[in-house]
């Protein structure tokens, strides 16, 4: 009996193993990255996947390399050794180029400092990785309305709209940042503290949005966070402490 199952899939896997799985949206495997300079930093991490459409969250203490490992995932930096695959694709195998299109394309990032253009308008904003992205613009019908349907669900007045960013309240950056990030519906939804300036209420209604994107589109979530209060919510939790090995020390 336990022959028969096995046998099969082995089969399978062996016929079809050009093919990426499509249950390991995320891979990493053996990565290693260091920061040099006064303090050093060295992070690994021997193997971390996600599934399609999985929603995670990532706890872990300050400075224990949480955001190294979602800029490694994002391919703003590059793994020293290892592997880092998100959704079928290599990112060692793609030069700087490639991979901001495949960041733009596949990732929506909300970042613990917003990053907006404070001078643009929050439509702007919101509009901006669309620039970088054909498919996920090619999937909306109106930019606009779009924009402006997301901001109400965000809980941002119409009249927001053309504000510029610099004159909103952190609360309301912190919308827009993700009103940027789910626009066009990108594959992977992942975010660095996203919740750390909300209150309680502006909170629920921010993740019930990534959530909802998630159940709807089939998103895949990485939400990193120091409130370990939040983890019921999610598929599934992750601790650093439990994936990662870090090396730290001044170098003489
Ligand atoms: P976390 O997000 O868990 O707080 P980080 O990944 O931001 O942790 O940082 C872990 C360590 O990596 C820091 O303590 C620091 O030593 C180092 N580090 C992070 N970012 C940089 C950087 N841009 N330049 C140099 N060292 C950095
Ligand atoms: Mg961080």
């Amino acid at each position: 009996m336990k022959l028969n199952v096995t046998i099969q899939p082995l089969f399978l896997i062996s016929r079809f193993k050009t093919l990426p799985d499509p249950t390991k949206f995320l891979k990493l495997e053996n990565v290693t990255y260091s920061w040099s300079g006064p303090s050093f930093f060295e992070l690994k991490i021997a193997d971390l996947n996600l599934a399609r459409s999985e929603t995670v969250l990532l706890l872990g203490e300050s400075g224990s390399g949480k955001s190294t490992l979602l800029s490694l995932i994002c391919g703003t930096i590059v793994a020293e050794s290892g592997c880092v695959n998100v959704a079928g694709t290599d990112l060692s195998a793609l030069s700087a180029g490639q991979r901001d299109r495949f960041r733009a394309e596949k990732i929506g990032l909300i970042f613990q400092q917003f990053n907006l253009l404070p001078f643009a308008s929050v439509q702007d904003n919101i509009l901006l990785p669309l620039k970088f992205a054909p498919e996920r613009r090619n999937r909306l019908r109106d930019l606009k309305l779009e924009a402006k349907r997301l901001c109400h669900d965000l809980g941002l007045h119409d009249g927001a709209m053309s504000s510029k960013a610099c004159n909103l309240s952190v609360g309301q950056q912190q919308r827009v940042a993700a009103a940027r990030a789910l626009i066009g519906s990108p594959p992977f939804i992942i975010a660095d503290e996203p919740t750390s300036s909300l209150d309680a209420a502006t909170q629920a209604t921010f993740l019930e949005l990534l959530f909802a994107q998630s159940r709807t589109h089939g998103t895949t979530l990485l939400m990193v966070s120091h409130d370990a209060r939040l983890a019921n919510q999610f598929d599934r939790v992750i601790n650093m402490e439990d994936i990662a090995q870090t090396t730290r020390g001044a170098i003489v």
